[in-house]
């Protein structure tokens, strides 16, 4: 069944404020409720799970600038009888539909030195995965499976909220896996692997080289980043 616009629309009639990181509803005065933040999660919280998540949230707002730059038309037009929760969300839900494979393309710059190499969360690899979600049929979907030190696997899902505000950006692997049909297949790569091995026609080439040029803003978003080289 496609998951179209009007599909979208009635998943955020169902919402209500939620978690950015775990997508739980937020119930309680110990939630954030400005940054979209359940306790577990909040800026206060200094356990692993809470830091990969601040880390998460960091690389997704810059993959939004990134497409926003190139995929501005999809942010309009706005549907009016949204309230400004609903509208934060479908914005989110509009800019990165269709964008987990590309979001490869942008994200390993990103996932390299910030995840694999973080030095304030003990992680042992992270993996491209490939799979068909349980959910939608038919919708082949892209994420990153974490796996910590510790033997913890994580799944790291920068443009899943394109199917509503219940996706979580970063979930345990046994929480998230009810989402992965699993009798389909199920494709795993290093980081990066889709970037440089994918057929690619000259025009998505230079769409990608377009886009790269602007990784200063991705900077920029981050704040912490170190020298990234440049795409020229
Ligand atoms: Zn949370």
């Amino acid at each position: 069944m496609p998951f179209d616009r009007q599909a979208r629309l009635e998943t955020l009639h169902l919402m209500k404020p939620r978690c950015r990181v775990c997508a739980r509803a937020l119930r309680t005065t110990m939630d954030n409720f400005v940054d979209r933040l359940c306790m577990d999660h909040d800026k206060s919280s200094t356990t692993t799970e809470a830091v990969l998540g601040r880390i998460c949230i960091g690389i997704q707002d810059a993959l939004e600038d990134r497409l926003r730059l190139t995929m501005w038309s999809r942010w309009e037009p706005y549907p009016s009888h949204l309230s400004s929760e609903q509208h934060w969300w479908w914005k989110r839900m509009m800019i990165f539909s269709d964008m987990c494979r590309i979001s490869f393309d942008y994200l390993w710059h990103l996932v390299i030195p910030h995840i694999i190499d973080s030095p304030v969360v003990p992680v042992a690899r992270v993996r491209e995965i490939e799979f068909c979600t349980a959910q939608y049929y038919g919708y082949w979907h892209c994420a990153y499976v974490i796996t910590l030190q510790d033997g913890s696997f994580y799944v790291f899902d920068p443009t899943g909220v394109q199917f509503g505000p219940q996706w979580p950006l970063l979930a345990p692997l046994d929480v998230y896996e009810f989402r992965m049909h699993r009798p389909w297949q199920f494709r795993v790569f290093q980081v990066g692997h889709y970037y440089e091995t994918r057929e690619r026609d000259d025009s998505h080439e230079a769409l990608i080289k377009s886009r790269f040029k602007s990784w200063d803003l991705v900077r920029f978003k981050l704040g912490i980043l170190p020298r990234v080289e440049e795409e020229e």
